[in-house]
């Protein structure tokens, strides 16, 4: 099994390691050509979702990314790539997200919450995170809340987190995507 890693700009390493653990293979994706190598999946890690998205536009990577998707590939987003699937960018999930939801002043914290299909006390690192107002359409689910906020979940064939799992030494969520890109 082969994952790529969207490498723009962000906490792409991090994923890779996550990965590498599970003894998936890794490559990172960062540019145009990079795309075309076979692969089973996608993460998109955290960062700046303006910058990632211009980039994406700017090197031919945004419309093959999101058709791509469209048509089943697995992606898993995390903060910033959440961000990227919803309305405002690639548009592929039914999410409707508050940015920097969080406010500045408490812009980044932890917390341990249960995560659906994953178990309890997951390991949650928000940095200047989004969170889920709403999700739309039948698929959508909602698999993890924080203080009455949605901070995770899949429709079909994504996954995203408005938190930093990478970040935790807990391979139970990247496990979980390990999951979606077998079952397909
Ligand atoms: N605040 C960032 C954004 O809006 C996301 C932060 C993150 O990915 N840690 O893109």
């Amino acid at each position: 099994m082969r994952v790529a890693v969207l490498a723009l700009q962000g906490a792409f390493a991090e994923h890779e390691q996550m990965m590498q653990r599970l003894g998936v293979e890794t490559f990172q994706v960062r540019q145009r050509k990079d795309w075309d190598q076979p692969k089973d999946g996608l993460i998109i890690p955290g960062g700046e979702s303006t910058t990632q998205s211009k980039l994406l536009h700017d090197l031919g990577l945004f419309d093959v990314i999101k058709k791509d998707i469209e048509n089943g590939l697995p992606v898993f987003g995390t903060c910033a790539g959440l961000i990227l699937l919803s309305p405002m960018h690639l548009g592929t999930m039914d999410i409707d997200v508050c940015r920097n939801a969080y406010g500045r002043q408490l812009g980044s914290f932890y917390t341990e919450a249960p995560m659906k299909g994953v178990g309890e006390k997951v390991p949650m690192t928000f940095i200047r995170a989004p969170y889920i107002n709403n999700v739309f359409g039948k698929d959508c689910e909602a698999l993890a809340t924080v203080d009455g906020h949605i901070v995770a979940a899949r429709q079909g064939n994504q996954l995203v987190t408005a938190f930093h799992p990478e970040l935790n030494d807990d391979l139970r969520i990247h496990k979980m995507f390990v999951g979606v890109m077998v079952k397909g």
